[in-house]
């Protein structure tokens, strides 16, 4: 028989087993809290700066809009998530017609947050932000015009 399959054993072999657990219990006990107490923390709650929460359109040092209309971003999307719609001017200087952005439809409530139309940007014209708190009640609400 061993000793582990003894009265005494039995008892031994318990005690360290729940010191075992307790040791992790005390462990866990004093070791800093992460989990955060939304929503009463709002005013301080700590989002990471690299949580995708939601497409916009960064402008450049000028204020200008960055989208050349590529339409790169659109193809890249696997869900149809961006509609690029463009319009046709003609430019001053060489006399030929340009395509212009002239609406940048996203669609927020289908975006998988895969960050594929980012990384085809050729200009940088879109990236994410970290501002999660966008429910709403009507799914119509999360399509947004990111350009203004
Ligand atoms: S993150 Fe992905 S799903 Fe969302 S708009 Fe970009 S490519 Fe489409
Ligand atoms: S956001 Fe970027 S990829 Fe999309 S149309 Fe504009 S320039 Fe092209």
């Amino acid at each position: 028989m061993k000793f582990s399959e003894t009265y005494i054993g039995g008892i031994l072999f318990a005690s360290a087993s729940l010191l075992t657990g307790l040791r992790t219990t005390l462990k866990e006990f004093f070791t800093p809290k992460v989990t955060e107490q939304y929503p009463e923390n709002r005013a301080t709650l700590k989002i990471s700066e690299r949580h995708r929460a939601m497409l916009y359109m960064p402008l450049d040092e000028n204020g200008n809009n960055k989208c050349i209309a590529c339409g790169l971003c659109q193809s890249a999307c696997p869900n149809s998530t961006i509609i690029v719609k463009t319009k046709n001017i003609v430019d001053e200087e060489s006399g030929k017609s340009k395509k212009v952005l002239d609406e940048y439809i996203y669609d927020l409530g289908s975006c998988m947050f895969c960050q594929l139309c980012v990384n085809a940007c050729p200009k940088d014209a879109i990236a994410f932000n970290n501002q999660f708190e966008n429910a709403v009640f009507d799914r119509k609400k999360l399509v947004i015009r990111l350009n203004k």
